[in-house]
């Protein structure tokens, strides 16, 4: 990835009454080494982070992504972010990008181990060509995410639901996916039912009704699936959250595996079995989903 921008945040609190927070920000240069040997979000992966896609410049759902990550501060026990001051980043930063598709990464560290405060740095960088999972779709396995259901209310130390730094696994699921023939994967909990992608939200079709896993077993609420399902309801169709059997992948009349910066992917098989690829109505999705929507 070709970082173009980047800035360090000295993170104020939460109820820092200030309107301007210009002076917090310490522009880098994003090629150069930056931070400390003691850096826990390097050490163990201790932090969180968002993905904001950026389109010739516009920044898509900044108070969605900002949410979730204060929503992910708080399941870690960081310190709340300060939501003018990020937003505020974000916005210089997005200033920097250039026309066409763009990543804004947030991160919030738990910092240097001892050290006084968190760290947290944005970073701009081009975003990488997807035309072809966006037309030419993917196909995706079932993988065992190893916890049922109901684990995030269980054991909330796993801190699922949280975006946080540790995407090794998510990255170990996709790298299985690929040793079994397919682009991705979905996982599904322990107890038997579908999750979500290791990056990505799961949206499935069957007639006139879009249906997405519930939030509540632990999996990332993604913005992109919250913003298409705005659209779709917009455009006359039912949508629905409730739980989805692994069997119904292969029932839907479509699916699709969502998420910001690779936007709507069809799936075109899971597990072997081919799926039905609707062109016309992805392709819509995805000029909506590429258009300011927010
Ligand atoms: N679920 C997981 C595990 C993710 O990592 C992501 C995005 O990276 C998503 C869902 C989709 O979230 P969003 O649409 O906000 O990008």
């Amino acid at each position: 990835m070709a970082w173009s921008f980047a800035l360090v945040i000295d993170p104020a609190a939460s109820d820092d009454p200030r309107t301007d927070f210009a002076d917090t920000f310490t522009v880098i240069d994003p090629t150069a080494p930056a931070l400390s040997v003691g850096e826990l979000s390097t050490q163990r992966g201790d932090g969180i982070f968002e993905s904001i896609g950026v389109v010739d410049g516009h920044p898509q759902e900044v108070d969605a992504h900002l949410e979730r990550l204060v929503h992910s501060a708080e399941l870690c026990d960081l310190p709340v972010p300060h939501l003018a001051q990020w937003r505020q980043a974000v916005k210089t930063v997005a200033d920097a990008a250039d026309p066409g598709e763009s990543v804004i990464k947030l991160i919030l560290s738990r910092g240097v181990e001892h050290g006084p405060t968190p760290t947290a740095w944005v970073t701009l960088a081009r975003a990488a060509d997807n035309t072809r999972s966006r037309t030419e779709g993917i196909r995706v396995v079932q993988l065992d995410r190893g916890y049922g259901v109901n684990a995030s209310a269980d054991a909330p130390w796993l801190l699922l639901g949280a975006k946080t730094l540790s995407y090794a696994v998510n990255m170990a699921a996709i790298r299985e996916a690929k040793r079994r023939g397919a682009d991705d994967a979905v996982f599904v909990s322990s107890d038997g039912y579908v999750l979500e992608g290791p990056t990505s939200s799961i949206v499935l079709r069957f007639g006139e009704v879009f249906v997405t896993p519930e939030p509540s077993g632990g999996i990332l609420h993604g913005t992109t699936q919250l913003s298409l399902f705005a659209y779709l309801e917009a455009e006359g169709y039912a949508t629905q959250y409730r739980r989805v059997l692994p069997a119904e992948l292969a029932e839907a009349d479509a699916a699709w595996l969502v998420s910001s910066i690779r936007l709507a992917a069809p799936i075109t098989s899971v597990d072997g079995v081919d799926l039905a690829v609707d062109r016309d109505l992805t392709a819509s999705i995805n000029a909506y989903l590429l258009s300011p929507r927010d």
